[in-house]
């Protein structure tokens, strides 16, 4: 038995994997990658990949990046492990605090809690802001509005305000109160003829509506992904996060940002808020600020909220949550050099120079037939296929032609990934000019292959 073929043996005999369909792996066994090297990854056959999604939407430094590799041995030499329970600190989180509160470079975001994960970080502001109405007394301003298809985690919590089929259906999730509205998905969602600037009205008036309905009062906060990930890949219509935010300012909702996909880089700016020009009140971020070298996660917020907290902990003694590993020093020293390097390499700017040759010439291929629509921003884009264009309708089993298509882009050397029919890509932001062509020669073999 070769070394490959005993540890899928092995796997099948041990493992349960995430979202993956147990018995069809069963049949085909997993995919067992070996080494990273830049925008590279190697299966342990040796068969080169380039990574099209950056691992899990995460990996902004490539698969190789010496550096944070040293910045966790000199951590793990020095103080291995510390936590910032009790009155304690430690200097990488300090640092990596002030640092985040930098990129951040709004008024309104002045503080951080740490978390290891993207849906811990949901999970903290949901406790935040239950926490904080609780503290002014306001007992009924509990709930979230959210967006179907969105995606913000798995743990209950989290995976409350999530709104895919996948992780509700049999978990009996939500368990928050929490409102799914329309998603900002305009190719499939605005009625015909309607503009970008028609639908995005169409969406807040739901919003507002929805507000009324349920009562000001009753609504803590409004939670979205500025470009929705995980659900499709969703920008958002011309004018909508400014409409969403003047709507949460006249309501008194607190907006949040979910980053964890958009954070450090992915649309060419810092965040994404910055893209879109709103101004959160809080924003969770993952994934990207450590690369996902090491599992991180953090709330940013400001003044206004921490003295609520502040102020209440102080009543009771406590603020009664946290992680043993929330601010870990390995990790946060990694996290810290994780975005010197964002920073030294210019890869913001990197993603910004890229997204027209990025975005251009995957629009190029929407001259291929069963491609309906392409969109996406920055290094951030997806390729929605369908039966017939015109009428944009699906292919009748859902997700049979997305599920061949990341088959045969395995077999072409490219990781992307299928949501339904729909294909993602993400690539690391060390990304050339060169190999975004590429990868977009490898996609047009993808789908003239595929059907
Ligand atoms: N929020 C968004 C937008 C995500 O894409 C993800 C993960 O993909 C999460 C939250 C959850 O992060 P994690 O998987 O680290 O819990």
């Amino acid at each position: 038995m070769t070394k490959s073929n005993s540890l899928v043996a092995m796997d099948l005999a041990t493992s349960l994997h995430p979202s993956t369909d147990a018995r069809a792996l069963e049949k085909t066994g997993p995919l067992i990658m070996d080494r990273g090297e830049g925008i590279y990854v190697y299966d342990t056959d040796g068969k080169q990949y380039i990574e099209g999604l950056a691992g899990l939407w995460s990996v902004a430094v490539g698969f190789s990046e010496k550096r944070l590799a040293e910045a966790a041995m000199k951590q793990m030499e020095k103080l291995p492990f510390y936590h910032i329970f009790f009155s304690k600190s430690h200097e990488p989180s300090i640092r990596l605090s002030d640092k985040l509160i930098e990129m951040a470079d709004d008024p309104r975001l002045s503080r951080v809690f740490y978390t290891n994960s993207g849906s811990e970080a949901n999970d903290t502001v949901i406790k935040l802001v239950w926490y904080m109405n609780n503290a002014l007394g306001r007992p009924k301003k509990k709930k979230f509005l959210a967006r179907q298809r969105a995606y913000h985690g798995i743990t209950i919590g989290a995976g409350s305000l999530t709104a895919l089929p996948a992780n509700h259906k049999d978990f009996d999730l939500p368990v928050i109160p929490v409102i799914h509205l329309t998603c900002p998905y305009y190719y499939r969602l605005a009625k015909d003829g309607e503009t970008e600037a028609e639908f995005t009205h169409r969406l807040l008036v739901e919003v507002e509506d929805t507000i009324l309905r349920e009562g000001p009062e009753t609504i803590a906060a409004f939670i979205g992904e500025p470009v929705m990930g995980g659900g499709g890949v969703f920008p958002p219509p011309q004018g909508y996060w400014r409409g969403i935010e003047a709507l949460c300012r006249k309501y008194d909702i607190l907006l949040v940002a979910d980053e964890v996909i958009t954070g450090f880089g992915r649309l060419g700016t810092a965040f994404a808020f910055k893209k879109y020009g709103f101004s959160p009140d809080i924003v969770t971020v993952s994934k990207q600020i450590t690369s996902s070298y090491m599992p991180l996660g953090a709330v940013l917020f400001g003044e206004a909220l921490y003295n609520v907290v502040a102020d209440n902990s102080h009543k009771i003694g406590t603020f009664g949550h946290g992680f043993t590993a929330s601010a870990h020093p390995v990790v946060t020293a990694v996290a810290l050099e994780n975005l010197k390097i964002i920073e030294e390499c210019d890869l913001i700017g990197n993603a910004a120079r890229l997204e027209a040759p990025f975005q251009n010439g995957l629009r190029q291929l929407a001259e291929l037939p069963f491609v309906g629509d392409v969109r996406g921003l920055g290094l951030l884009a997806a390729l929605e296929l369908v039966a017939d264009k015109r009428s944009k309708c699906p292919f009748s089993e859902a997700g049979r032609v997305g599920a061949l298509a990341m088959q045969i882009a395995h077999e072409q050397g490219l990781i992307l990934r299928a949501i339904g029919d729909t294909l993602a890509l993400c690539p690391p932001l060390i990304v050339t000019e060169d190999q975004v062509r590429e990868i977009i020669e490898r996609m047009r073999r993808i789908l003239t292959l595929t059907i």
